[in-house]
């Protein structure tokens, strides 16, 4: 536990990958709509889509009840591509509509969707009439979150990607951090940075669209969610920089993460160690005592949420457990490979899905315990396998030192819930 050393064999980052292209049970990229609305406070995300997409929007948000929502579906009914010149104004008329009535909004994202209607519909083009016709006051920018073309977390990476081109230019030495991070995570992370004396900090997606940050050939940046691709992609477009690092899970994770960025901007060793003494400590004795239990036990990761690969590495050199197969939906080497380095040779990682396949490897395997998606959870319990939700890790606060150990304790806690009914069963 708590090996801080380096792997004794080689890393991963060259095995060789299990490819697969099957049937997947994710959800759609609709659900990152649920927290990034709480991020951008004056945007609203308008999901043109169908009756299924407004069920899925209600039923994520759950409980949360707002007096003025931030979120919304305009459906469209089934037509023929005679009526799509009607669609377009429908949709210019509802948005004309809802930015009269909400003067608050000055960022609307149209959200694309699975239905072939919506498919037709050019949303780029609406995209930017609408941003003709509403501009200076609201910017509109269209995205997709259909479930044919992205998974679950991949909804955050089309709106971060997207928004990054309308961003303004800037020649100005700067950090970005990307991601959305819960307000307390993001301001730990700023808060260590700058007390190493790094900055300015810019985040995106920021607050607000008067918060902007620019881009440009002196802007470095460092993600927070190792799933997005495109986002990345998008910035190294714009001349920004990558600082690539393992993820901020975990204590060595953090530290790790922060290090990359510290070296960047030349920060002295002790400086360094002075700001994350103390964090690192409570972090390592959070972790210790919150992953009791976990010492010994394997994993095996279904594909959900593209978190998979660096909280294998966490639960794999912090928490003491065995990883038997990596899944995620797609593995990009660049974004990965710092976690994978840390990783010992052993782990199957799989990319893409065929749901049989993999069920069939889980079931042959018997890991300890099983992270996966809600539409599989329920079947491997029933089969007396130990299951964690990979959604709940993407709805928790776990990133930084000071929640690593609630991070360790997501996996810990199944496995204890286990063995008490277990033991009332005895
Ligand atoms: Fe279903 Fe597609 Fe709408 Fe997502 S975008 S809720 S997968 S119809």
């Amino acid at each position: 536990m708590n090996d801080q050393s380096p792997p004794p064999m080689p890393g991963c980052r060259d095995v060789p990958v299990l490819r697969e292209r099957g049937q997947r049970e994710v959800f759609c990229g609709l659900t990152g709509i649920i927290w990034l609305h709480r991020k951008m406070q004056d945007a609203f995300f308008l999901v043109v889509g169908s009756r299924t997409c407004a069920h899925l929007l209600q039923s994520a948000a759950g409980v949360m009840i707002f007096a003025e929502p931030r979120f919304g579906t305009a459906i469209l009914e089934e037509t023929d591509l005679a009526g799509m010149a009607d669609a377009q104004d429908e949709l210019d008329r509802e948005v004309a509509r809802l930015l009269a009535r909400r003067p608050d909004i000055r960022q609307l994202f149209l959200v694309g969707s699975c239905p072939s209607e919506v498919i037709k519909l050019d949303l780029a083009k609406a995209a930017e009439r609408m941003s003709a016709a509403h501009a200076p006051n609201v910017r509109v920018i269209n995205y997709s979150g259909s479930g044919i073309e992205t998974t679950f977390t991949q909804g955050e990476d089309a709106c971060l990607a997207a928004m990054v081109p309308v961003l303004p230019e800037t020649d100005a030495r700067e950090l970005v951090l990307v991601g959305a991070l819960p307000d307390v995570v993001e301001q730990q992370a700023v808060g260590l940075l700058e007390a190493m004396g790094i900055g300015p900090i810019r985040v995106l997606p920021a607050p607000r669209k008067a918060d902007d940050l620019g881009l440009g050939a002196n802007t470095v940046f460092a993600l927070t969610q190792p799933f997005l691709g495109d986002t990345h992609a998008a910035l190294e477009r714009r001349g920004a920089r990558h600082i690539p690092a393992p993820f901020p899970f975990g204590e060595e994770g953090t530290t790790a993460w922060l290090q990359a960025i510290a070296t960047e901007f030349d920060v002295a060793p002790d400086l360094f160690e002075r700001v994350t003494a103390a964090p690192r400590a409570r972090a390592r004795k959070a972790v210790a005592q919150a992953a009791e239990g976990l010492d010994g036990k394997s994993v095996f990761f279904f594909p959900d949420s593209q978190l998979e690969v660096p909280l294998a590495r966490f639960l794999t050199r912090e928490c003491g457990m065995t990883a038997i197969e990596v899944g995620t939906p797609y593995l990009h080497r660049d974004l990965m490979g710092p976690d994978m380095d840390l990783m010992v040779q052993g782990p199957v990682f799989s990319e893409g899905q065929d749901v049989d396949m993999q069920l069939d490897r889980c079931r042959a395997a018997r890991p300890d315990l099983t992270v996966c998606g809600l539409g599989l959870a329920n079947p491997l319990e029933a089969e007396g396998l130990t299951t964690k939700w990979a959604i709940e890790l993407v709805f928790t606060p776990v990133h930084f030192y000071e929640q690593a150990g609630d991070l360790a304790g997501l996996f810990s806690r199944p496995l204890r819930r286990r063995a008490v009914l277990k033991l009332d069963a005895a």
